[in-house]
């Protein structure tokens, strides 16, 4: 099994994923409440008129650096409930209050630094910025970046955070050598050049990270076991040859 055939697995298993999603629209048309999309993972794309959710994204990839989504999405709606998603009215806001509001998404002051360079950024960013562009500036990491081109911009980009890394790596698909841009490159290969394709992607191996795939994995409760390198390890037992 390659990784579309897992990927297929787990869609039929988990089905539509819904990201990415934006806590400013929990219970509206379409999103849960949570504010995840009813169906499957769709950018946003650069030509689409929604700018505030494209900001909303690339705010809420920030936030959620090494945490917790539960606690940047909880900062993404006081963000949304104080009229801050928006550049202009985050470079007004104070930045002691700013990282006040943030504070449930952890290292706030840092976050709203960068969320404060990123707003000052983000008109000529969101026209026509690059990955290169958004690594240049401080607070964005391949990540980051990856998250915004794929789900704000609708760019083809895979993201290879560490749930996506540990899943690939103990199927056997990467070595555990691969950091993060060795990994986005072999699936950015392996699967189809396609936004939408990816996004859903990324997000159900995130899913499958949480449900079966965790840091102590769940190997019995896999529904690809049958073509993970690691489980099939586990099972014959290291080869003799
Ligand atoms: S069999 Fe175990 S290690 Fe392999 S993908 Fe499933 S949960 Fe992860």
């Amino acid at each position: 099994m390659d990784l579309r055939a897992v990927l297929s697995v787990l869609e039929t298993e988990y089905g539509p994923v819904g990201w990415w999603p934006l806590p400013s629209r929990a219970g509206t048309e379409g999103r849960n409440a949570n504010g995840y999309r009813n169906g499957p993972s769709l950018p946003i794309g650069r030509l689409s008129k929604d700018k505030a959710a494209r900001f909303e994204i690339a705010a809420g990839a920030v936030l959620a650096q090494n945490t917790a989504w539960r606690g940047a999405s909880a900062a993404v709606a006081t963000l949304a409930r104080n009229g801050l998603l928006d550049p202009q009215a985050m470079l007004a806001c104070p930045q002691e209050q700013l990282s006040e509001l943030i504070a449930q998404a952890g290292t706030y002051r840092r976050k709203a630094l960068y969320l404060k360079t990123l707003s000052a950024n983000w008109e000529a960013l969101d026209k026509s910025g690059t990955r290169e562009e958004l690594l240049a500036l401080s607070g964005i990491g391949p990540e980051t970046a990856d998250c915004i081109l794929c789900y704000a911009w609708a760019e083809s980009n895979f993201v290879a955070d560490a749930y996506a890394r540990r899943i690939v790596s103990r199927m056997g698909f990467v070595p555990d050598s691969f950091g993060y841009e060795a990994t986005r490159a072999w699936a950015e290969k392996a699967l189809p050049k396609d936004p939408n394709y990816l996004a859903e992607a990324h997000a159900l191996l995130v899913e499958h990270a949480k449900r079966s795939c965790t840091a102590k994995p769940r190997c019995d409760h896999c529904v690809v076991s049958s073509s993970c390198g690691l489980c099939n390890k586990m099972v014959t037992g290291p080869s003799l040859m």
